[in-house]
């Protein structure tokens, strides 16, 4: 693919809702030039070198002016770059598109249109309100409210929405909603009709609210309903109580913290979102690789003697394949009959996606777990490998070497700490939820903390019985372990917490 712009709607926000031509282009994207709304839960699939700018942040002011976009995508394509602008909803639909591309044109370089889900329809939708419906309303029309309706030269023609029967959607109309519906029914709009607001449609924070169109501003403004929202005005909007068809979300406007490392949060954040949750990444520990030592250098020498492989998490793995791999080994220089041991579901994909099936996976995916699977075996003289991080528990290797085994205990990584920005620390201190996963991740959370931890107020969640111990050393009231010490496990000990204590 040459250097060209491509101008993709994003969708209104649930990133299911991105056309897949959008999803193969911001994939292999070396330039983004995204607006917020819209746009944020899809910014993970940009390619980690891609150059990223947000259109909504000039230095030093609020947003880049349209010329300016314009010129900046003008200058990213003549880079020879694969440039997405990325817009919410549809491109066209009040977004300016049509000026983009002929900024592009002008400067002779290749565009392509991608379009997107509007949220006129889409956020509607989400709410149960069909935007017709038969017998119901045969047409709909989509308007902008961001102008003032009072004010003199005024482009749309409100006397005449008023008069067409059919459905009104308005965009940007949150700001002069008053004045909006008064204009529309002294125009002789039905003050009575179902009028709908439907604020971050189809996103994990969407709310909304159903009133009249006399109404609706006192309602919305009751319920805290504001920007970006889009109103709907007709009968359909009255249908929403039959047609609602998204579960309610139990984590819906609570907030959680994840601290886990950045590369890892990803699983947990997503599964906390489908239930709702606003989730505040706050990593606090990094992954490291450790430098290749002795032992690991023996350890890769002796690899294939060893008749039992133990790995107790993802990163051990990883990092065992890893070393492999820098000496041009694969799963083939692992002794055929080694055992191969993975403390928990996520760490035996880790090795299955390297092609190393898993012989035993504990039920309770701690260590001691670990040397319950393996009671019955005759471990007297066995060589395994323990593969994992700097500092562990003894316990294992300590129980199996008990039980005569030849452990060799190799650490691959190391968990350091990632500075944790105060406005972060702000959040994390009136979050609703602070989530743990591992004990190095409660260490690090309290010294970033430092003395504003006492101040906080949320629910902590623990993964296991080991974390909890660490939450209980650091003072830390432990108020939900996990059933099974897993990252679905930890999400669903948080939506069980947050369904007893609705
Ligand atoms: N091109 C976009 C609209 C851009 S105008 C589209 O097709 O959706 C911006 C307005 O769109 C906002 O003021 C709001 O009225 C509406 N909007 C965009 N995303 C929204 C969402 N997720 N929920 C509710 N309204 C949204």
């Amino acid at each position: 693919m040459s250097a060209h712009v491509a101008l993709v709607g994003a969708g209104p926000g649930d990133p299911g809702l991105l056309t897949v031509r959008g999803r193969e282009l911001l994939v292999a994207a070396d330039a983004v030039v995204y607006d917020r709304l819209g746009t944020e839960r899809l910014m993970g699939l940009c390619r980690p070198d891609a150059r990223l700018v947000d259109a909504g942040k000039a230095p030093g002011r609020a947003a880049l002016t349209q010329e300016e976009i314009g010129r900046t995508l003008v200058d990213l394509a003549g880079e020879g770059l694969r440039v997405v602008r990325l817009k919410g909803g549809d491109p066209f639909v009040f977004g300016r598109g049509g000026e983009e591309i002929l900024a592009l044109a002008d400067a002779g370089i290749p565009v392509e249109v991608v379009p997107g889900v509007t949220s006129a329809i889409a956020a509607p939708a989400y709410a149960g309100i069909p935007i017709t419906h038969r017998a119901v309303s045969t047409s709909f029309t989509v308007v902008t409210g961001h102008e003032d309706p009072t004010k003199p030269g005024e482009q749309t023609d409100w006397d005449a929405l008023a008069r067409v029967p059919g459905t009104l959607v308005v965009l940007m109309g949150m700001g002069r909603l008053p004045q909006i519906t008064e204009r529309l029914i002294a125009a002789g709009r039905d003050p009575g009709q179902p009028a709908a607001a439907v604020q971050w449609g189809t996103t994990h924070r969407q709310r909304h609210v159903v009133a009249t169109l006399a109404t609706l501003h006192e309602v919305a403004r009751a319920r805290g309903i504001g920007s970006p929202a889009v109103v709907v005005i007709g009968d359909v909007a009255g249908l929403s109580d039959r047609l609602a068809w998204r579960p309610p979300q139990v984590l819906a406007g609570r907030t959680v913290v994840v601290t886990r490392a950045r590369a890892q949060a990803s699983q947990l954040s997503e599964a906390l979102r489908a239930h709702g949750a606003d989730v505040i990444e706050m990593p606090v520990i990094r992954i490291e690789p450790l430098p290749a030592d002795d032992a690991i250098g023996a350890m890769l020498d002796r690899l294939r003697e060893y008749r039992a492989l133990v790995l107790t998490s993802v990163n051990g793995a990883e990092q065992l394949f890893a070393r492999m791999a820098e000496r041009g080994m694969d799963a083939r220089a692992i002794h055929p009959d080694a055992r191969i041991v993975a403390i928990g579901p996520a760490t035996a994909r880790a090795l299955e996606e390297r092609g190393l099936r898993v012989d035993t996976m504990p039920e309770r995916h701690v260590a001691e777990g670990i040397l319950e699977a393996l009671e019955g075996d005759d471990l007297a003289g066995v060589p395994v490998l323990v593969a994992r991080a700097q500092t562990a528990r003894a316990l294992l290797v300590d129980a199996l070497r008990g039980r005569g085994a030849q452990v060799d205990e190799v650490a691959l990584y190391r968990t350091v700490p990632e500075p944790v920005p105060p406005d972060q620390i702000d959040r994390a201190v009136a979050a609703d939820y602070v989530t743990f996963t591992s004990s190095s991740t409660v260490t690090n959370f309290v010294a970033a903390m430092g003395d504003r931890l006492q101040r906080m107020r949320g629910c902590v969640v623990s993964i296991g019985p080991i974390t909890s111990e660490t939450l209980a050393d650091a003072h830390i009231p432990v108020d939900s372990e996990a059933e099974v010490f897993t990252i679905p496990g930890v999400c669903e000990a948080v939506v069980e917490h947050a369904r007893r204590d609705q």
